[in-house]
C-alpha cells in the first residue's frame, strides 16, 4: 500500500509541476509590454489652468456617470518632491478632462491617490521617479502592462499628454481596438481615433461606425465596442463639443 501511495503522490507531484510550468509559461508569454511607439501627438488643445470651473450639474438629463475611475498613481523607485506631485496632480486634471471629452461626458477620473515610493502591484498608473517631470517614458510615450491593482496598469511620465493617456486607458480599461493589445495603426493605416497615432490620422476621439477604417481593421469600431461593453452612448458621426469634466479629488501621500 505504501508503495502505491507514494507512486500516486509522485504522479500528482508531476502533474502539479507540469501545471505550474505551464502557468509560468503562460504568464511569461503574456507579460510582454504593450508599447506605444507613437511618433507624434496630434494637437490635443487645451491649456487648462486647472482651477475648477464649477458649472454644476443642474437638472439631470442623463443616466448618471458610469465610469468614475478611482486610481492609485504611484511614483516607483523613489520619491518626487511636493512640487512635482502637485504638478502631476494638475496634469491628471487635464487627463481626466480628456477622457471626459472623448466620451461626451460619460467618463472621468473621480479620485486619485498619488503615492511616493509605491509598488506597481498596488497601482493603476505608475511613474518611475526619473520621469516625474517628463511627458514621456524614455524612448517611448507610455505603455500598458499586465499586473497592478486590477489586471493591467499604465506606465507613463508624470506629465503625460492627454492623447497618450487616453490611448493607454483605452487598452487598460476598455480593451479597445480588438482587445487589450490591439492598435489602430500599422502598415501605414490608421483610424481617426485615440487608439491610433498622430502620424496615422489619430484624433482625440473614439472612432465610430461612420469613420472606422474597416479596410485596415477587421475588429469593430471603438464606439461600437464601447456601446456593447459599457452603458455609454454615442450617435455615429456625432461628436458634440464637451467642456471640462468635474474637478478630481486628489490625495497626495508624499
Ligand atoms: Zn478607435
Ligand atoms: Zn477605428
Amino acid at each position: 500500500m505504501s508503495d502505491k501511495r507514494s507512486f500516486k503522490c509522485g504522479k500528482k507531484g508531476l502533474i502539479f509541476l507540469t501545471a505550474a510550468l505551464l502557468t509560468l509559461a503562460f504568464f511569461a508569454g503574456c507579460s510582454e509590454n504593450h508599447k506605444s511607439s507613437r511618433a507624434a501627438s496630434p494637437s490635443t488643445g487645451g491649456t487648462g489652468t486647472g482651477t475648477g470651473t464649477g458649472t454644476g450639474t443642474g437638472s439631470g438629463t442623463g443616466t448618471g456617470v458610469e465610469n468614475e475611475y478611482v486610481y492609485v498613481w504611484v511614483i516607483t523607485g523613489g520619491s518626487a518632491s511636493t512640487a512635482e506631485l502637485e504638478a502631476i496632480k494638475s496634469n491628471i486634471q487635464k487627463l481626466s478632462d480628456g477622457l471626459y471629452k472623448i466620451a461626451h461626458g460619460q467618463q472621468y477620473i473621480k479620485r486619485v491617490t498619488l503615492k511616493n515610493n509605491g509598488s506597481r502591484g498596488e497601482c493603476h498608473v505608475a511613474t518611475p521617479v526619473e520621469y516625474v517631470s517628463s511627458g514621456m517614458l524614455g524612448g517611448i510615450y507610455a505603455k500598458t502592462s499586465m499586473g497592478g491593482a486590477d489586471g493591467y496598469y499604465i506606465t507613463c511620465g508624470g506629465l503625460v499628454d492627454s492623447f497618450t493617456f487616453a490611448h493607454e486607458h483605452g487598452h487598460k480599461e476598455l480593451a479597445l481596438a480588438g482587445g487589450v493589445r490591439g492598435e489602430e495603426y500599422g502598415g501605414g493605416a490608421g483610424c481617426p481615433c485615440v487608439m491610433s497615432i498622430g502620424s496615422a490620422g489619430g484624433k482625440m476621439q473614439y472612432c465610430d461606425d461612420a469613420n472606422h477604417n474597416t479596410s485596415a481593421f477587421s475588429f469593430p469600431s471603438c464606439w461600437s465596442a464601447l456601446r456593447s461593453s459599457t452603458s455609454m452612448t454615442h450617435t455615429d458621426g456625432d461628436y458634440p463639443a464637451t467642456g471640462a469634466g468635474p474637478a478630481i479629488e486628489a490625495v497626495i501621500e508624499p
